[in-house]
């Protein structure tokens, strides 16, 4: 399985990847807004797009979809309950189902609600495990829930399925925003050594060469994986006097999701 991740350098920030047999030159193409860089991509590496999956029904990842099919021919693939908003779909998902590109590159759907209701993060069943998270888990933070999402559906998206990963996985997510998310950890938590030591090299970073994260980094600099840290909680129980001394994960979780909102 290879993996090709895309900076579109648009405003949203967002990533397009594209995920490649390397046997047959298949692809998938994820989200793939920038449809000229995703084609002119694929093109420069003899791969053939049979396959769009779109993580959820937001117009940055479904906006290049019309132009991607009349090029290639791909199948559209998203969440089953995305499609009376997602125009041409062919292939409604659910958890667990298998998606192959070519002969040697498997993807499993993980059925992720809380950014919107019908939201995939998809898993790669490859040597080293890898997770295309859309707008759930970004690099250092998690998905707002403004658009058709809930607070309390994310928190058991990320407690339930994203925690349970190998820490080893790979984290490729929707947008580029890590040098903010570190920005809202530290105001979080102020003495996290390692997102304080990460932030420069990463406000310099060329998000067309990003660092990819593992759930073992996110556990580290990722506020909304770090629920039972006390200096967290300390903190946010001066932002929420009323928490007790020891709120539980999922409270903590939503104070922060709230708290983020207005940051
Ligand atoms: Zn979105
Ligand atoms: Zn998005």
């Amino acid at each position: 399985m290879i993996v090709e991740q895309i900076w579109t350098a648009n405003a949203y920030r967002n990533f397009n990847y594209l995920i490649a047999c390397g046997e047959t030159g298949e692809a998938l193409a994820v989200d793939p807004l920038d449809h000229e860089k995703c084609l002119a991509t694929a093109k420069a590496k003899g791969w053939t797009i049979t396959q769009i999956l779109n993580t959820h029904e937001h117009g940055d990842h479904t906006g290049g979809n019309q132009k991607v099919v009349a090029a290639t021919g791909a199948k559209v693939l998203a969440h089953a309950n995305a499609k009376d908003r997602i125009p041409g779909m062919d292939r409604g998902l659910k958890a667990g189902d298998i998606i192959k590109i070519g002969k040697t590159a498997v993807l499993e759907a993980m059925d992720t609600p809380g950014h919107t209701m019908s939201h995939i993060c998809l898993k790669a069943h490859a040597d080293t495990p890898a997770l295309f998270s859309g707008d759930t888990l970004f690099n250092a933070g998690a998905g707002n829930c403004h658009n058709g999402g809930h607070p309390n559906e994310l928190y058991n998206t990320f407690a339930t399925q994203l925690a349970k990963l190998p820490e080893t996985t790979l984290i490729y997510p929707g947008h580029d925003y890590i040098a903010n998310n570190l920005k809202f950890t530290l105001d979080r938590e102020p003495d996290n050594a390692k997102a304080k030591a990460l932030l420069p090299d990463m406000e310099r970073q060329d998000p067309s060469k990003p660092l990819v994260t593992t759930l073992a980094l996110e556990r580290e600099i990722n506020t909304f994986f770090r629920l039972t840290s006390p200096s967290v909680i300390r903190r946010l129980r001066e932002a929420f006097p009323d928490l007790g001394e020891s709120p539980d994960p999922k409270t903590v979780f939503l104070k922060l999701r709230e708290l983020r909102n207005k940051w």
